[in-house]
């Protein structure tokens, strides 16, 4: 049975990520930072629909952390098949001027810096393998930009530049790289919104709603699958037609 490890799986779309793949027959590593009821909850629905799955408390910006992700996740699954690098956080409605030093490192070391550890850590298993998949979470904030979402959005950008230049490093190793950029999807990340700023939102998407974590999931789903054997570095708008 193939493995995968979600980093972020605890909650919103890294959740859907894990339940859609369960159900797909794959055993999942379920990677979990703060919410650990959400993960083992997670974890147990898995496994009572007779799928497999494990979750792992992990703190992606932590390169100790994610070695101890990995080295749990083979002792149970053996060598992973995929990585998704999902983990993410944001920090919206600031001005570029207003942000810490804290908050800009913070989210960059998850986003960013956390997506090149995982992807790192998962190579020196994966090579050897020569198959495998990595699918990194961008954001239409990080191929258009996103006023007062600038670290989020650099951060997002910078998903896309590693995942092209990661296909190209491993695709002579089998190994395919390619990331989805999400719209608008409904999760604890866009709570912040306002109703009004959700409907302008829903408005501004041609096709008349915002997303839902599952509509992520289905995209993860195809990428991992040998359907997908031969796209790599491309990134997958996933967005109801928004910002186009
Ligand atoms: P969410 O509901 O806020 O969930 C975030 C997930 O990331 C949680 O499972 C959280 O785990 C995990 N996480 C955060 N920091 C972590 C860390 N340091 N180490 C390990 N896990 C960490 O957000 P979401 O909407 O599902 O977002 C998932 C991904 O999609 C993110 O990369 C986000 O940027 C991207 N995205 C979201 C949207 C959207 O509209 N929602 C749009 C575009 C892209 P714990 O709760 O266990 O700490």
């Amino acid at each position: 049975m193939r493995s995968i490890i979600v980093t972020g799986g605890s909650r919103g779309i890294g959740s859907a990520i894990s339940a859609t793949l369960a159900k797909a027959g794959y055993a999942i590593v379920i990677n979990y930072n703060n919410s650990a009821e959400k993960a083992f909850e997670l974890c147990k629905e898995i496994q009572e629909q007779g799928g497999k799955a494990i979750a792992i408390q992990g703190d992606v910006s932590k390169t100790a952390d994610i070695k101890k992700i990995f080295e749990q996740a083979y002792k149970n699954f053996g060598t992973p098949y995929a990585l998704i690098n999902n983990a993410g956080i944001a920090l919206q409605n600031s001005l570029i001027q207003d942000i810490s030093d804290k908050q800009l490192e913070a989210v960059i070391s998850t986003n960013l810096i956390g997506a090149i550890k995982c992807s790192r850590e998962a190579t020196r298993y994966m090579v050897s393998e020569h198959c495998g998949r990595i699918i990194n979470i961008s954001s239409i904030w990080g191929e258009v930009g996103a006023s007062c979402e600038v670290v989020y959005s650099a951060s997002k950008a910078g998903i896309i530049g590693l995942t092209k230049a990661l296909a190209k490093e491993l695709a002579p190793s089998g190994i395919t790289v390619n990331c989805i950029a999400p719209g608008v999807i409904n999760t604890d990340m866009i709570s912040c919104y306002t109703q009004e700023d959700i409907e302008v939102l829903r408005n501004e998407t041609p096709l008349g709603r915002i997303g839902t974590p599952n509509d992520i999931a289905s995209a993860v789903e195809f990428l991992i699958s040998d359907k997908s054997s031969f796209i790599t570095a491309q990134v997958l708008g996933v967005n109801g037609g928004f910002g186009i």
